[in-house]
């Protein structure tokens, strides 16, 4: 039961029911009510017209009333106990005159006591025990005297009407409800078939078939939930192809140190060594474990990157005191490599996450101190430009030749391998996600020889 309740069809088709239950039932009430008026109605207006026949003959004659009313005394007025009966009583109860049909003496009418001007209709048992409508009227008679005039009809064709009509409501609404029942349950499923392909194909999608699409029915309601669906399983596709890239490109990067190692400790351990060439094979280890420590360090910064991007902490951010942060971090490196680092420039706020930012910067700076020459410099600036807000970092170092210049953001890209300065090639990778998601972008010029400079844009606060 709860089953069928949770289910979209089971609700629909409960809800079409007890519905179309309770129009179903109202409107037999309302029919069966509406006939039992009409039919009474009738029988009322009909004795109401005898009622006032019988009076006429009373006010008009003289003679006497058994006489005159044996005018009145024909049809089914005249035959024994037919369900039509009249009698003329006094106020005191006494019977002046009555109907033919009522002529067997043990079989009565009830008799009507008082006087009742306003006509008086009830339903009572008749003398055969049947249901009778009787109308009580009193009169004036031209003498002064007061009569009641009692007329009668047999309610049985009438009650025969109605429980005809109610039988037929009996058969014809259950099986109107249950024709429609299943009409409806019919046009439901219909109706949900899309939805039910749709899930089944939704349901075999995995990570091996990532390129289907689910077909996007025009004009159909499920099209834009289809189209949404796709765009999502792009997204997913295409995150999958990064993180498989990724990945492909991350062991690459650390087969080659590794390599190097095993390399050095074969070609050492081969035979015996000297001191001295124990102490070269150990400085290799050394500069190759160094690599595999700073790649290492990268990938796991480029990780909790992706976890974090969709997280970032949001809050208020000076620029220029969060390059000059960056700047007092890395003057030791700066000072290490004869590369003197200068900072100018306005306070400019920006709409950021500060640790993201600073790492950001930090990667570019820090690339601008490794690529440059001794005795070099490394200049920056903060500033407003057309409502955003700029950080250049220009310096005086080897220059990236043009051709190059639109893959350093890639991941894992080194413009040339065999740069004696270590690297990952996932610093500039790890800004630009980082910019991006500030909404803001990173531009590059360079010539190699002189120098390069970058530009941070970002939407000023
Ligand atoms: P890496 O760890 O190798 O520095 P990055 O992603 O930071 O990785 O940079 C990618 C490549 O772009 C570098 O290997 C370097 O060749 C080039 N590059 C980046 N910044 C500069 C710069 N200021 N001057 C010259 N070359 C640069």
């Amino acid at each position: 039961m709860n089953l069928l309740f949770s289910s979209i069809k089971g609700r629909l088709l409960a809800l079409f029911l007890s519905a179309f239950f309770i129009v179903l039932t109202g409107l037999g009430f309302f029919l069966y009510s509406k006939l039992e008026g009409i039919v009474i109605g009738s029988i009322d207006n009909h004795l109401h017209s005898e009622v006032q026949l019988i009076a006429g003959l009373l006010e008009t004659e003289e003679e006497g009333l058994e006489l005159e009313l044996s005018e009145a005394a024909i049809g089914d007025y005249a035959l024994s106990l037919s369900g039509h009966y009249y009698q003329v009583v006094l106020p005191d109860g006494r019977i002046l005159a009555r109907s033919p049909s009522l002529s067997i003496p043990s079989k009565k009418l009830p008799v009507v006591k008082g006087k009742y001007f306003d006509p008086l209709y009830t339903t009572i048992t008749g003398p055969r025990g049947e249901p009778l409508r009787l109308l009580a009227q009193s009169f004036g008679l031209p003498d002064g005297g007061v009569v009641t005039v009692e007329a009668a009809e047999s309610l049985e064709e009438a009650e025969e009407l109605l429980r005809l009509f109610r039988n037929t409501l009996f058969i014809v609404f259950p099986a109107v409800f249950t024709i429609s029942g299943l009409g409806v349950l019919f046009i439901i499923v219909w109706s949900l078939r899309p939805l039910e392909r749709f899930s089944k194909k939704i349901g075999t999608i995995t990570e091996r078939n990532l390129n289907e699409r689910i077909e996007e029915a025009r004009g159909s309601e499920l099209s834009s939930l289809a189209k949404s669906f796709n765009t999502m399983l792009s997204r997913l596709e295409e995150s999958f192809e990064r993180q498989k890239r990724f990945f492909s490109d991350a062991s690459h990067e650390l087969r080659t140190p590794t390599a190097v190692i095993k390399s050095v400790c074969d070609v050492t351990l081969s035979r015996k060594r000297t001191a001295a060439e124990y102490e070269e094979a150990l400085e290799k280890i050394k500069q190759a474990t160094e690599r595999l420590s700073g790649l290492i360090g990268r990938l796991l910064e480029v990780s909790r990157l992706e976890g974090k991007l969709s997280s970032l902490k949001f809050e208020e951010v000076e620029l220029k005191s969060l390059t000059e942060d960056v700047v007092r971090l890395l003057e030791p490196a700066g000072t290490g490599s004869n590369v003197a680092i200068g900072l100018k420039g306005d306070r400019v706020k920006v709409h950021g996450d500060r640790e993201r930012l600073t790492e950001a910067i930090k990667n570019i700076v820090d690339n601008a101190i490794k690529y440059n020459r001794p005795g070099g410099r490394v200049d920056m600036e903060v500033k407003k430009e057309d409502g955003c807000a700029v950080i250049i970092v220009r310096d005086t170092g080897m220059g990236i030749p043009q051709d190059r210049l639109g893959r350093i953001f890639e991941r894992f890209y080194r413009v040339e391998e065999d740069r004696k300065v270590g690297g990952t090639g996932l610093g500039l990778s790890i800004a630009k996600t980082i910019i991006d998601a500030h909404r803001g972008r990173i531009e590059v010029e360079s010539e190699p020889g002189v120098g390069t400079t970058f530009r941070i844009v970002m939407p000023e606060r």
